[in-house]
C-alpha cells in the first residue's frame, strides 16, 4: 500500500506525525521518494518537512544557520556562502539540488553526502528535535555516525564560515554531473603564516560514513604547508579510510587515488 503523505506546519506537529509505526522524514524525497517507488517496504506515512518552517540562511558575525529543509540550490546561491559553492556545484545536477535539502544530505549513503563531509570538515552544530519539545545541540560528527533517533528531526545546521584563503574542497567523479563520489575530500586549515597551526579533513568515498583524516591532520599541523608535507599527509589518510567498491569505482582505485586528492585538495591544486 502506498503510504500517505502528511504535512505537519510546525516541528512539534512533525515529531508528533513520526510516532506514528513505519513513518519516515521526508526532506527534498530525492532519496525516499525512489527507495518508496522501487523497493519492498512498510512504510506508512511519510512526513514532510515542506511546510514545518525548517527552510531558510542566516550568516550573522561569520556564523552561518542553515535550517535543515533549506535546499542545496538555496545554499549554492546566497552570497555570504560563496566558499559553499564547489561543494554544492559538485552535487548531482541542478535538478536534484532544487529538491534536495541540507537534512537529507546528513543521512544518505555513501558516497553520497558531499555537503556532508564538508560539514564534518567545518566541525558543525546540528539541531535537532525529538519527541515532548526536548531539543539539543550535537556535533555532526555525532549525527553522522549515530544518525537521528526515532521520532527525531534534525532541524538546523551552524558551523563558523571559514575564510576561503582557509578553506579546501575537492571531489573526483566520473563525470560532471549525477555522479556520486569516489573521493571527497574538505577541509579547513589554520595557518600562521606559512605553517598549518591546526587542521581537520575529512574524507567522502572512504568509508561507510564520511570520516575524519585524523592521521592525515597530524601529519600536516605544525610545519609549512609544501608539497612534502601534503604528500605525507594523503598517505596518512589511508589510515582512517576503508574503501570500498561500488559501481563508480572499485575499492582499489579508491585507496590508490585518495592520497593523491588529498595533498591536491591541501595544495589547492
Ligand atoms: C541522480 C542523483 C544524484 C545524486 N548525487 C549526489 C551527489 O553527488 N552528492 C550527494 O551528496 N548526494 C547526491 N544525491 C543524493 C541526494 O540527492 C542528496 O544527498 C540530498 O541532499 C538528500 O536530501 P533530500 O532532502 O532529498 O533527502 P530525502 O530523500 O528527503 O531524505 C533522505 C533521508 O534523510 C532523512 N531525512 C531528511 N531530512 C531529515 C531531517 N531534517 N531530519 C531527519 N531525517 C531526515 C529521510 O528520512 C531519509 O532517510 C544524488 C541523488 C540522485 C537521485
Amino acid at each position: 500500500m502506498a503510504p500517505s503523505v502528511e504535512v505537519p506546519e510546525s516541528v512539534g506537529e512533525v515529531v508528533g506525525a513520526l510516532a506514528g509505526e513505519g513513518s519516515v522524514v521526508l526532506a527534498g524525497g530525492t532519496v525516499v521518494m525512489p527507495e518508496v517507488n522501487t523497493t519492498a517496504h512498510d512504510l506508512r506515512a511519510l512526513v514532510s518537512l515542506r511546510r514545518a518552517g525548517l527552510r531558510g540562511i542566516e550568516v550573522d558575525g561569520g556564523r552561518a544557520v542553515i535550517g535543515a529543509a533549506t535546499t542545496l540550490a538555496e545554499v549554492g546561491k546566497h552570497e555570504r556562502l560563496a566558499v559553499l559553492r564547489p561543494v554544492i556545484e559538485s552535487i548531482a545536477s541542478p535538478t536534484i539540488r532544487n529538491l534536495a535539502t541540507v537534512g537529507g544530505n546528513l543521512f544518505v549513503k555513501q558516497p553520497y553526502g558531499d555537503l556532508a563531509v564538508a560539514l564534518l570538515a567545518l566541525d558543525a552544530e546540528v539541531d535537532v528535535a525529538g519527541p515532548d519539545g526536548a531539543s539539543s545541540t550535537r556535533p555532526v560528527a555525532d549525527v553522522l555516525r549515530d544518525g537521528a533517533g526515532e521520532r527525531e528531526v534534525v532541524t538546523a545546521v551552524a558551523f563558523d564560515v571559514p575564510d576561503a584563503a582557509a578553506w579546501r574542497y575537492t571531489k573526483a567523479m566520473r563525470r560532471k554531473q549525477n555522479s556520486a563520489s569516489i573521493v571527497t575530500v574538505a577541509a579547513v586549515l589554520g595557518l600562521d603564516g606559512g605553517t598549518v597551526g591546526a587542521a581537520r579533513i575529512a574524507l567522502g568515498g572512504a568509508g561507510a560514513k564520511p570520516v575524519r583524516a585524523t592521521a592525515a591532520e597530524q601529519a600536516l599541523t605544525g610545519g609549512p604547508l609544501d608539497h612534502d608535507r601534503a604528500r605525507a599527509a594523503g598517505e596518512a589518510a589511508l589510515q582512517d579510510a576503508e574503501p570500498f567498491d561500488d559501481a563508480y569505482a572499485s575499492a582499489w582505485y579508491r585507496g590508490r587515488v585518495l592520497p593523491v586528492h588529498v595533498r591536491r585538495a591541501l595544495l589547492g591544486e
